[in-house]
This record gives C-alpha cells, sequence and structure tokens, in this order.
C-alpha cells in the first residue's frame, strides 16, 4: 500500500471550477476502490495537492478505473496546465496486498486499525484492492464501503466500553442481526457483480466454551468446518467465518451470545 501524491497545476482563472472537479475526481476513486478512505485536498499557490493511500500503484491507471473516473478524471484534465505524475511513498505500517489478482474466494472482515480494504483473500491472505474486480457500477463498492464503515463504527461502540457497548457487539455478531443483515445485501450484490463468493466474517469474541470448533454456526446450527485460511472456523452454507475467540470467557452476564442460542438446536433444523 502507498500514499499517492498528485499535485496537480490549475490553468489560470480556474481554480473554482477544480474545486468542484476534484471533488468529483476524488468520489469517483473512492467509489471504483481505487483510493482507499479519505483523501487530504490542499492548496499550493496555483497548484491543488490531493494525497491518498492506494492498494497498488496501479490503482490509479486508467485500466484499473471505472467509467465514471475516466470521464471525471477527463473533465479534471481540462483544468490542468499539465498532467502530473504522482509520486508514490510505501506505507510502513499496512497489511500485504493480495497477489492473486481478482482472487475467486474472499473474506468481509473490516480491519479496523489502519487503511485497508474489507475483502482478505482465501488463498493468499492478502488485502484485496476492490478495483481488481472491474465493476463499473459504482453503487455496489459504495455498499460494501458503507457496511464497512458501518461495522467500524458498531466495533468501537463495543471496545470504547460506553452505554451501547452490548448493541455493537451484536451487531456484529449475530447473523440475524439488522446491521448483518443489511450488510449480507451489500455482499450479495458484490458478489454477483464480480463472479466471486465472499464470506462474511462473525465477530466472536467470547467463548462459552473452552473450544471453539465444539460449537455451532450461529446462523444455520450445523458444526463449524475448520479451515486453513486464518480464520480457523467456516460454514460454507452459511458463507461464514469466525476467527477462534479473543477471550477464553464467556459473555458478560445478560449479553445474547448468538452462538449459545444456536447450541441447543439440532443439526438439519
Ligand atoms: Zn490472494
Ligand atoms: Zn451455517
Amino acid at each position: 500500500m502507498f500514499a499517492c501524491t498528485f499535485v496537480f497545476p490549475i490553468r489560470k482563472g480556474a481554480m473554482a471550477a477544480a474545486e468542484e472537479a476534484v471533488w468529483e475526481l476524488s468520489a469517483a476513486w473512492w467509489r471504483s476502490g481505487q483510493m482507499i478512505g479519505s483523501p487530504f485536498i490542499s492548496a499550493r499557490g496555483a497548484s491543488i495537492v490531493f494525497r491518498m493511500v492506494v492498494p497498488e500503484r496501479a490503482s490509479i491507471s486508467p485500466a484499473s478505473g471505472t467509467d465514471r473516473t475516466r470521464a471525471a478524471w477527463t473533465a479534471f484534465r481540462k483544468l490542468l496546465r499539465f498532467r502530473p505524475r504522482p509520486t508514490f511513498d510505501r506505507l510502513l505500517v499496512a497489511p500485504p496486498v493480495c497477489r492473486c489478482g481478482k482472487p475467486r474466494r474472499s473474506f468481509f472482515s473490516p480491519e479496523p486499525h489502519g487503511p485497508s480494504s474489507p475483502l482478505w483473500c482465501a488463498r493468499c491472505r492478502g488485502n484485496v484492492p476492490l478495483h481488481r474486480f472491474g465493476i463499473q457500477d459504482s453503487d455496489t463498492i459504495a455498499g460494501l464501503l458503507a457496511a464497512e464503515e458501518e461495522w467500524e463504527g458498531l466495533y468501537w461502540m463495543w471496545i470504547h466500553s460506553g452505554a451501547t457497548e452490548k448493541v455493537g457487539l451484536r451487531q456484529i455478531s449475530d447473523p440475524d442481526g439488522e446491521w448483518f443483515r443489511d450488510a449480507r445485501g451489500a455482499v450479495a450484490d458484490f458478489e454477483r457483480a464480480a463472479g466471486v463468493e465472499v464470506y462474511m466474517e462473525v465477530f466472536n469474541a467470547y467463548s462459552s466454551r473452552g473450544n471453539p470448533e465444539g460449537r455451532l454456526c450461529p446462523s444455520c446450527g450445523r458444526r463449524w468446518s475448520r479451515i486453513r485460511a486464518f480464520f480457523g472456523l467456516a460454514c460454507h452454507r452459511c458463507r461464514l467465518v469466525a476467527l477462534a475467540p479473543w477471550y477464553d470467557s464467556p459473555p458478560p452476564r445478560g449479553w445474547r451470545s448468538p452462538q449459545q442460542r444456536r447450541q441447543g438446536k439440532r443439526r438439519g433444523s
């Protein structure tokens, strides 16, 4: 992953138009998965300085873009004195990027501690740049990114231990919860558009028994399967994965546990 900087030289008298056009370019880069997170956009004399995180150097090439990014770039280009070359600085703290091109199977598992896409490759375990899937409908990627941002909000609700702590954890750990069902719809749209399989992570913080493999898929009540990928546990029928729990202890008293709820359900029900 790289910090990518453009210094755009704006034509005389075109700064107001350029400020608008650069926002459209920014939105298009985000909605195509070419840029991760929000950019820093500043003025330097008659230039606009644009700093962003990109998954790889090729991310901002026209070939990685969508019709919308190409149109936004064409409009913005008319306001420039010349086309600048970007500079790239490798991020010192960042996950490795997937080496498999367009992985056939990945996991939706947002990472709350730094820039990344929400998808991780089941084969090489790298972070998967969303622009690689060649999806033209940017609402599909925007839906996935919205689900990622909501997940992070719910995660921090839990971590910060305020009044909504319990609600935050339940939403990301219960496949029957409101956030989970909504996010599953966004993931399904992405699967259809990209022609790949995406498993969703059931956030699994607390263990109700010592052995997580002895527990059941919280969606269908069947046993988890062991998978070699870093998540550890999977239900292929529900396209769910789970890590081994963080805490080898039951959830706090009174907290609803979707995992425990399924313990009594019969296999095959
Ligand atoms: Zn990979
Ligand atoms: Zn299941």
